[in-house]
């Protein structure tokens, strides 16, 4: 090989490893920015549940739905709904306790046992017989998974301290608890408080400022009843799922969300 030959052939060398370290690197930097947004939306089955699957079904989006026992009992169509979302692959049906505390929540997280045997009934309600139960205690916003333990925001230290020993008992039998990152709020009344352009620079003002309990996934947090018909649920529903594909989101269910260090990419 001449000299000539032989610089040309090491410069070729040399450019065909920076080509492959750039696409290496800018493959990494498209994974790195995948955002995944978990929606969950609590209390179903009630009024908003119909509209919840058709819009699911329509747009083609995953979702995870925790589930009340009671609300399920409540009637042949409530467990009709709950059969149809056990049915679509893209829901995640998740546990949200059978009695929801009857909204005595002193009281409901008072008793560790109390809380386990709640949970457990709801469970076999559900049909969950696998673990992990990927669940969400009725009006606490706890993480408990293998990589994550978070406190409630919004409760005092001493309730706190009081109800810590309930979500490690959980957690040791099996359960997943998840909290949120956002709320989709809505009035008494049910209706939104958001629109869906507030909500989408809400999302993008907590991935951006890193404000997730997990960097680039976010759970965002609704209730069954905003989605009732008189409150044009399923379009507002829709409209929400149109406009977080177009942003580019992955939509996702809380069994894909990261419970590894390395997962959190
Ligand atoms: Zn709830």
């Amino acid at each position: 090989m001449t000299e000539k030959n032989y610089l040309r052939y090491l410069s070729s060398g040399i450019f065909l490893i920076i080509c492959s370290l750039l696409m290496s690197c800018s493959s990494a930097a498209t994974q790195l920015s995948v955002k995944t947004i978990y929606i969950t939306i609590d209390d179903a089955p009630l009024s908003g549940i119909d509209n919840i699957l058709s819009a699911v079904e329509e747009e083609n989006v995953s979702i995870t739905l925790f589930m009340v026992g009671e609300h399920i009992l409540a009637s042949d169509y409530h467990q009709e709904m709950l059969a149809k979302a056990k049915q679509n692959s893209n829901i995640l049906v998740g546990n949200h306790s059978n009695s929801h505390a009857h909204e005595h929540y002193q009281q409901f997280y008072s008793s560790s046992s109390g809380v386990l045997d709640d949970m457990q009934i709801n469970n076999r309600i559900i049909g969950l017989s696998e673990e992990p139960f990927y669940s969400r205690l009725p009006g606490r916003d706890v993480f408990r998974l293998p990589n994550l333990k978070t406190e409630d925001p919004y409760i005092t230290q001493e309730e706190d301290e009081n109800e810590r020993i309930d979500f490690d008992t959980l957690y040791d039998h099996g359960f997943f608890l998840y909290g949120w990152d956002l709320e989709w709020s809505h009035e008494t009344s049910g209706e939104p408080i958001q629109t869906v352009d507030k909500l989408l620079q809400q999302i993008d003002y907590q991935f951006t400022n890193n404000k997730t309990q997990t960097k680039n996934h976010l759970v965002l947090l609704m209730h069954d009843q905003m989605f009732a018909d008189h409150l044009n649920g399923r379009e507002n529903l829709s409209a929400l799922f149109k406009a977080l594909k177009e942003a580019g989101y992955k939509l996702s269910t809380l069994d894909q969300y990261p419970i590894n260090q390395n997962d959190n990419n």
